[in-house]
């Protein structure tokens, strides 16, 4: 789909140029991603995706905890222009059909407990922006 790979809707030349370093599955997803958010939400996709697959040096340099961008696993939506129904209506959608995908995220405390989680909705200093991830297990466990 030669519209979503295009250097435009990658707000910088390294996000743009290890974009098919992901896994297919989050390739996949990434691209759903901004077909929802140009046909659903009717919004520019233009600059959207901030961050696709990092190096060491790039993680250490953003603080960055977990390794799911350094894995490819893992890319950055920015939410610069869409109010917090739209966002809100992003999150659910994606939630509902791919949340099972999401990367094990402890519960916090002294339980064990753990859940998927697919959406991180933060900002990390570079502006608020949902952080997409699979788990290892099924980026591991994927066949094509
Ligand atoms: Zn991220």
């Amino acid at each position: 789909m030669i519209f979503f790979n295009s250097s435009v809707v990658y707000q910088n030349s390294r996000a743009f140029e290890r974009r098919f370093k992901l896994h297919p599955l989050v390739q996949n997803l990434l691209d759903n991603v901004l077909i929802f958010t140009k046909l659903s939400l009717k919004k520019d996709i233009n600059g959207r995706i901030t961050s696709t697959v990092s190096t060491l040096e790039e993680d250490v340099n953003f603080h960055r905890k977990s390794t799911t961008h350094l894995e490819g696993r893992a890319f950055d939506f920015s939410v610069k222009d869409l109010d917090e129904q739209e966002i809100y209506n992003l999150k659910v959608a994606f939630q509902n059909v791919a949340g099972h995908l999401g990367a094990w995220q402890s519960g916090g405390g002294k339980t064990d407990y753990k859940y998927r989680c697919l959406i991180v909705d933060h900002d990390i200093g570079l502006g608020r922006h949902l952080h997409f991830q699979i788990g290892k297990d099924i980026a591991q466990n994927f066949k094509d």
